[in-house]
């Protein structure tokens, strides 16, 4: 079940979007879980587990490093965020679980999702015997913002 959220669109009603998609995903809404998911849906740079704790943080004190830590975890084996990994091996969460493509710019660190044709028409040498599960496509460069403060 592929989340309801076009790229970029804002949201509206996140209250009830946030229940309604750990009631979908089988996850109990607990009030730290929603914070998580909540922020998740308001930050599409694929935020860092540390970056999602200081801003959850600076907001309501009371939650632990360690709560956002399993919420994550519990959210990305449910199926309701996907993670990515960057050159600097940290996981980034991404509220986007459909099929989409990565620009990551070397620059400002941020991950930006693009759409994409051509889905595996990719041909992979060297892989006879292996089960490919899935295909990421990530570019690396540049990004628009941070040529343009050049
Ligand atoms: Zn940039
Ligand atoms: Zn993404």
């Amino acid at each position: 079940m592929i989340i309801n959220i076009k790229l970029g669109e804002k949201m509206i009603d996140t209250k009830d979007k946030v229940l309604h998609s750990l009631e979908e995903y089988d996850i109990k809404p607990s009030y730290q879980r929603m914070q998580v998911l909540e922020y998740l849906m308001s930050d599409d740079s694929h935020p860092t587990a540390d970056v999602i704790y200081k801003n959850i943080h600076s907001k309501s004190p009371v939650i632990s490093k360690a709560t956002v830590y399993n919420t994550l975890n519990l959210f990305v084996k449910k199926g309701l965020i996907s993670t990515m990994m960057t050159d600097k091996l940290e996981a980034r969460y991404d509220i986007v679980t459909s099929d989409h493509g990565h620009f990551v710019c070397k620059k400002c660190g941020r991950v930006y999702n693009f759409e994409y044709e051509q889905k595996n028409k990719c041909k992979y040498m060297n892989l006879d015997g292996f089960d490919i599960e899935n295909e990421e496509i990530v570019l690396k460069g540049i990004c628009k913002d941070c040529k343009t403060v050049d």
